[in-house]
């Protein structure tokens, strides 16, 4: 059989997973010649041989590329066969560089092995990687991908590092952070000012004493201690004035975790995937985790060892509690200049000298109904884009205020950032403007245009109006709705989105957040929302949820406000008066009244918990439901909640318990949206439905909606790939410019 000739290309993230020495190996197996190469695009291949051979090395890399890779497309052309022999690695084809970057990759199966093992020259070495592992994102300052343009510039392979380096049958091969004891970054354990020789072993002694150790990682610092020590994590608790918020923990293996949680296979593989996030597990009856690391939750956020450093440290510990490092609410530490400034909350510090180049928080993920919901998107995942669709220019999408991302859009791929975190902080503004630079040289961005929320006091939405770029102003809940219809490519059939959120400015000024959207990503209009209430103190009711349940239960029948909250009179009278009371139609407001009414809580200390805290006691036994009365004014749909919180005050007044009245408002909002899906569809013949916005965090609401919903014929989406919060705007917001008219 005469030889046949293909040229592939493939784009996607390949580059700096291990791709190329993968592709190398496949032609060997399947006895083809020709040469792999990283283009600005992707990689190119041509090979040459018997065309079922060429078949089944195609189908290979289709089927099982390198765990970190993401292919995005593959295509192939027959081209003229040459007179050729063997299969070769090509150096890079440059370009304008729009190559991917990686994310950072958890530590793999082959290294865990190697620094388990005492015969290994990486034994115990806590910087060990390879070409299918390590970091990548966190150490990366300039394109391209090579070790001169990372924070390992400054070590000097070994010669036995190099030779591992430059073989192209080594695991190794093009390894930009490769090294070794001999060659690469070390270990130091300080306590005050006392510098301990044995840093692992300093570690184990100090966190079994109920110490906390600030250790620094692979994209910032954590705060460690012993997750079974409830002394050691209320007072870590108590240091880092965080009271409430759960911890997240690190284990070593699957098999820990299943000690503390109830898991299935899609979380199983999501807890041992590449990138290695904080899934939001159903903790077991008998979790023996101290009391303090998840209090008052269902869920237990657990994330296996993802470096060998944190492998080692695990040793003779079932679990720790590894939160980000921080004061308060703000952003992770990551430089070691301040890392000074932990010492308020940790005993001792183990660091290393390889610097992080930008911070890198865990990312957080659930499986709800068999599918994988990132709630925040950051190590793991950022910075690999999402194809949008090219047309326009480049742009720069500011995102939200709170969980902040952004996202630039370059040649039709969404870049959206790793999470900011809250901008109201000084440094997390700091930090967003100097990431932005960052993204625009790592990619060779141009953005011409920047698109922003429509609240004026965001700081992104500042950021945009000073850019010097022209500005697009796209409202908060529109963004979240296209943002689903982005993210699942539904372009040209209109949807009705159900956006049930927190707050955010809306085009006739209020405060919205429990909207219903009829259209498509090109254009959509408001056509529902919940009946609006006051926000007695504005910004003081999102701390204060009993100010919300003040503001309903009056309106839902006069004198009720009084009978459940003693100082309920002078709310009424701000209200009246109309001092600082805005009218707002959000959902996640409406969560936070109800669960005071139901007197589950009055008061929070961070944005949501009183809905978490509705989630977590609601009693799935409970017989009844509240209902929502759905009424039509001026063409819109009204979900008016009046009887339904008069009824969850009678309840509350006669005894009934808090989850049983938290179970019966569920199946309400559950309820609602399965009613105005069944209004639409009989009115305009619309089956897709979208569901974003906040409060669908909830996983008894998102589990109900998407059930009852997809079994009433429905086709159901919601954000996967990124975050249904805020951390989501960004990319809604790019996606909305994109497609406008
Ligand atoms: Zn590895
Ligand atoms: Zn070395
Ligand atoms: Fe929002």
């Amino acid at each position: 059989m005469m030889p046949v000739r293909r040229e592939i290309r493939i784009r996607g993230t390949v580059q700096g997973v291990g791709f190329r020495p993968f592709v190398f190996n496949c032609a060997k197996e399947f006895g083809l010649s020709g040469f792999i190469a990283n283009t600005p695009h992707g990689v190119e291949i041509q090979v040459q041989g018997r065309e079922t051979e060429i078949d089944g090395f195609v189908k290979k890399i289709r089927v099982c590329p390198p765990p970190a890779s993401r292919i995005e497309e593959i295509a192939v052309k027959e081209i003229e066969t040459v007179e050729e022999s063997g299969f070769f690695i090509r150096p890079s084809i440059d370009g304008s560089a729009d190559t991917f970057v990686s994310p950072d990759i958890g530590t793999c199966k082959a290294c865990f092995e190697e620094i388990s093992n005492p015969h290994s020259r990486r034994y115990a070495y806590a910087f060990t990687n390879c070409t299918s592992c390590g970091p990548r994102f966190s150490m990366i300052e300039a394109v391209p991908y090579d070790r001169k343009n990372t924070t390992m510039s400054g070590f000097e392979m070994c010669g036995k590092c190099r030779e591992e380096y430059e073989n192209v049958e080594d695991r190794r091969f093009h390894a930009e952070p490769v090294a070794c004891a001999d060659c690469g970054p070390e270990l130091e354990f300080v306590a005050g000012s006392e510098v301990y020789s044995d840093a692992l072993k300093a570690f184990k002694d100090f966190v079994s004493r109920g110490k906390t150790v600030a250790v620094k990682g692979l994209g910032g610092y954590h705060l460690a201690c012993d997750a079974f020590n409830e002394n050691a994590v209320s007072r870590l608790r108590a240091r880092k004035h965080r009271f409430d918020k759960p911890f997240a923990v690190m284990v070593k293996t699957v098999e820990q975790a299943e000690k503390l949680c109830v898991i299935d296979d899609t979380e199983k593989k999501l807890l041992q995937s590449p990138a290695r996030p904080i899934v939001l597990l159903r903790k077991r009856e008998d979790c023996a985790v101290a009391p303090s690391v998840a209090p008052q939750n269902n869920r237990l956020g657990v994330m296996l060892a993802y470096t060998p450093l944190h492998y080692l440290l695990m040793d003779g510990f079932d679990a720790l509690v590894m939160t980000s490092a921080n004061l308060s609410d703000e952003p992770t530490v990551f430089a070691d200049e301040d890392a000074l400034r932990l010492e308020s909350v940790a005993d001792a510090f183990l660091r290393h000298n390889r610097r992080i180049c930008r911070r890198v928080d865990d990312s957080v993920c659930a499986v709800v109904n068999g599918k994988v919901r990132i709630i925040r998107r950051a190590r793991g995942y950022a910075p690999e884009p999402l194809y949008i669709g090219a047309g326009k220019g480049d742009l720069l999408a500011c995102g939200a205020q709170q969980k902040n991302t952004f996202c630039l859009l370059r040649n039709g791929y969404a870049f959206v950032s790793g999470h900011m975190g809250d901008l109201d902080e000084e440094s997390a503004e700091k930090s967003y403007k100097k990431e932005i630079e960052s993204f625009k040289n790592l990619f060779s961005a141009k953005p011409e245009l920047a698109v922003c929320d429509m609240h004026p006091d965001y700081v992104s939405a500042r950021f945009a109006f000073a850019s010097g770029f022209p500005v697009k102003q796209i409202q908060h809940h529109k963004a979240h709705f296209i943002s689903v219809l982005a993210e699942h490519s539904v372009l040209d059939e209109d949807v009705l989105g159900f956006i049930f959120d927190g707050t955010g400015l809306g085009e006739d000024m209020k405060i919205w957040g429990g909207e219903m959207f009829l259209g498509s990503a090109r254009s959509c209009k408001r056509v529902g929302h919940l009946r609006e209430f006051h926000l007695a103190g504005a910004q003081a009711a999102i701390n204060e949820p009993w100010r919300c349940a003040v503001a309903v239960a009056e309106q839902a029948e006069k004198g009720s406000a009084v009978r459940l909250f003693d100082k309920a009179e002078i709310i009424l009278r701000s209200i009246e008066a109309g001092i600082n009371s805005p009218e707002t139609s959000s959902m996640g407001r409406l969560f936070d009244a109800v669960c005071a009414i139901a007197g589950v809580c009055t008061e929070v200390t961070y944005e949501g918990q009183a809905a978490i805290l509705l989630e977590q006691i609601a009693d799935e036994s409970a017989e009844g439901e509240y209902r929502f009365d759905i009424c039509e004014e001026k063409s819109q749909l009204i979900f008016d909640w009046r009887n339904l919180v008069r009824r969850a005050v009678e309840d509350r007044l006669s005894g009934v318990g808090a989850g049983v009245i938290s179970m019966r408002f569920h199946r309400a909002v559950i309820n609602l949206i399965t009613q105005c899906a069944d209004i639409v569809y009989r009115k305009y013949n619309i089956k897709k439905i979208a569901l974003s916005g906040g409060c669908f965090q909830n996983f008894i609401l998102l589990e109900n909606a998407e059930n009852i919903l997809t079994r009433n014929g429905f086709e159901v989406y919601s954000n996967e790939r990124i975050p249904v919060n805020d951390g989501g705007i960004s990319f809604g917001q790019a996606a909305a410019a994109v497609y406008s008219e």
